[in-house]
């Protein structure tokens, strides 16, 4: 009986496939609406409009993924985050990179068909906190869109990447903003946030013609100054629950990555980001909820009318945001079918949601978290601890701004019933920035960061054992949402891995040492497992072409940890690896990078030199440059060599390096403070192990 079905599923994937030929050109909002009719393809961001990456495709199964091996790769040459999901439609795969490059692929061969640079200026690489990372691309009519880190909406044309309309989203604003998140269309219109509430920056996100590139309309995520009255009512609501002068902060609340659709209902859903500065005591001194920060809102499609609001972390404080992946389904809840959506955002609570009113259904722990007791179901607000908000001494809080969850995609088999979350176990010490400045443009959070376990127990009856040894810890996590209870999970050493894929009765992850593995999704159980070299921070997804089935996988280490932290022993070129059942498919060799070793020269600089420098390299160097670990993507400045040394002045004040993405600083500092910093790098690298 199960193989009937299996060949009887199979002959309508083929037959679907073969009597209609889809392409760029003729995807529409009905075929989007359906996207899960077409199962061979993966023709937006998460996979369908409800996002939850889940493949029926049955090819590549638990019977033969021991024999899934290498079909093709790509080495896309460059060496920072890769965070794309591909899309594939009609054998072939859209894909972007860092600065936001975009490449066409033969998805069959892994021939590069072509690529698109939108030349995104090097100099705004310092305004993205978090790398400059791009999450993918829309599709619709023919045309791809994309979202440049400068702010950029661009139109190409699908077959040869020319551009057809571009729009500068950030027009008459002030501010770091970048846009790192895939677009999506919904309604012919498409849809694009940014980023930038750790520099100061008002949240926004903004709905265009998806043909002409006209602006339809745009949201305002918090209040501006009450003086310049509301641009839409929903502000004059928000302002109520804002105090003091924030709008000189920015406010924050961008809405960088989430964006859902309900089509029968013309609702969308958007995840809005943490509070600009981080600290509100600093952004709202008389405290408030301050809407619409850290929340999920919910808007008419056609007119951008907020239907309702849930704000996960009223007050945020801790840099919590909800733009985490957003994704609907259908739930039996109590015997009921409810329509509701999920996320399991930065806080640490996994909430569901009824998608049509707002209700909070549930809100339960999927980490370890000591910032609320839990999530009040009756007024849908947590309950704070006592120590939470960190106002007179550091504290101890779980989870830290990596959050219990951050942009990896997560994923929902209907099968199983479980969500898939790539989570993690961390804390962070906050404390109050003794000497807070408001700087445009430059890192505003207000807050004072200690990475680590204070060793505190914080009042906490139960803590699991490894958190109280302060250890951090990746984990994949397989999660009940009717039950509000996890179900399996697996262990991982580090925090930072991949979105994942949901195939059938598997799924697949990547994590930061390179390993991509498949796991029963039943159970956990690890079905097969391929070490690429190179840490993986990107979701699989896969396709199908003519009755064949592909897995690929973007690998390329990076985002706001991989900054400056690796778990391999090197760091290759971004790669798509791209598999199949007995595939034949030769590995890449990738040139072995010098070892380095640290630098013993000391310096003759005075000790209050040396401090100086430390906190001008607070400031200005330590967002990308780790010192004392070996660095991530940027280098760790304790490994460079003499000659490096030798050239401080040009690279930090004439910018050489600036085709690197290493910005000049020559408007902010002079060729004293560059000797500084520099005494301090060395100062400290003479403090560490050889
Ligand atoms: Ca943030």
């Amino acid at each position: 009986m199960k193989n009937i079905i299996f060949i009887l599923s199979l002959f309508l994937l083929v037959s679907c496939e073969q009597s209609f030929s889809l392409s760029v050109q003729n995807i529409n909002d009905e075929i989007l609406e359906n996207a899960n009719d077409y199962q061979g393809d993966w023709l937006t961001y998460g996979k369908n409009y409800s996002e939850n990456r889940h493949s029926e495709l049955n090819l590549i199964n638990k019977e033969n993924v021991e024999d899934l091996e290498l079909a093709w790769s790509l080495n896309l040459n460059t060496k920072r985050g890769i965070e794309s999901t591909p899309l594939v439609v009609n054998g072939i795969m859209y894909l972007t990179g860092p600065w936001s490059l975009v490449y066409s692929v033969d998805a069959k061969s892994g021939e590069l068909l072509w690529t698109y640079n939108p030349n995104v200026s090097k100099s705004h690489g310092e305004m993205a906190c978090c790398d400059v990372v791009n999450r993918g691309l829309a599709m619709y009519k023919g045309k791809l869109y994309l979202g440049a880190l400068d702010g950029r909406l661009i139109a190409l044309n699908a077959s040869n990447g020319q551009v057809i309309w571009e729009k500068n989203t950030l027009v008459g604003l002030e501010g770091s903003y970048t846009i790192t998140g895939a677009p999506r269309v919904f309604d012919g219109k498409v849809f694009i946030g940014n980023g930038g509430a750790e520099y100061g920056v008002r949240g926004f996100f903004s709905a265009y013609n998806a043909e002409t590139g006209e602006l339809d309309w745009r949201f305002y995520t918090v209040p501006g100054n009450p003086e310049n009255g509301f641009e839409h009512p929903e502000l004059e609501e928000a302002a109520k629950t804002w105090t003091g002068e924030w709008w000189k902060y920015g406010g924050g609340g961008t809405a960088w990555d989430s964006f859902v659709y309900d089509a029968k209902e013309k609702l969308i859903y958007v995840g809005t980001g943490n509070g600009s500065p981080w600290n509100r005591e600093i952004r709202s001194p008389g405290g408030g909820d301050n809407l619409y920060l850290s929340s999920i809102l919910a808007l008419d499609v056609k007119t951008g009318q907020l239907k309702w609001h849930y704000q996960t972390t009223p007050g945020e404080t801790w840099d919590y945001t909800a733009v985490q992946p957003l994704m609907l389904a259908d739930l039996q809840i109590k015997g009921k079918n409810r329509k509701v959506i999920m996320q399991a955002p930065k806080n640490g609570f996994f909430y569901v949601l009824d998608r049509l009113t707002g209700e909070l259904i549930s809100a339960e722990k999927f980490v370890y978290a000591n910032w609320a007791e839990k999530v009040d179901l009756e007024t849908g607000r947590p309950v704070e601890t006592s120590f939470a908000r960190h106002i007179n001494e550091n504290v101890e809080i779980y989870p830290g701004p990596f959050g219990g969850h951050n942009w990896q995609a997560m994923a929902y088999n209907p099968n199983s019933g479980l969500v898939y979350i790539p989570a993690r176990e961390m804390s962070m010490q906050y404390g109050k920035e003794s000497t807070f400045e408001f700087e445009p443009k430059q890192w505003n959070t207000g807050t004072e960061l200690v990475p680590g376990a204070s060793g505190k127990n914080n009042g906490n009856e139960i803590l699991l054992d490894s958190i109280l040894k302060g250890e951090s810890y990746g984990k994949l996590l397989a999660w009940d949402p009717v039950k509000s209870v996890e179900v399996w999970s697996h262990k991982q050493d580090n925090v930072w891995n991949s979105g994942v894929l949901s195939v059938n009765n598997m799924i697949f992850q990547g994590d930061a040492e390179g390993n991509f593995v498949a796991f029963d999704a039943f159970n956990g159980d690890q079905l097969w497992s391929k070490n690429l070299n190179t840490g993986i921070i990107a979701p699989p997804m896969t396709y199908m072409i003519e009755g064949e089935q592909y897995i690929s996988i973007p690998v390329g280490w990076g985002g706001v940890y991989g900054n400056g932290n690796k778990h391999t022993e090197q760091i290759n070129p971004g790669t798509i690896y791209t598999f199949k059942i007995n595939g034949q498919g030769k590995y890449p060799e990738f040139e072995k990078a010098l070892k380095k070793s640290r630098i013993t020269f000391n310096t003759s600089m005075s000790m209050d030199d040396i401090l100086h420098g430390g906190q001008m390299f607070s400031i200005y160097c330590s967002q990308c440059h780790n010192l004392g670990n070996g660095g991530g993507t940027i280098p760790d400045l304790t490994y460079s060599t003499e000659t490096v040394f030798d050239m401080y002045d040009n690279i930090v004040l004439k910018g050489v390096f600036l085709p690197k993405g290493m910005p000049s600083f020559k408007d902010r500092l002079s060729e004293k403070d560059v000797e500084k910093i520099k005494a301090y790098v060395l100062h400290t690298a003479s403090t560490l192990e050889p």
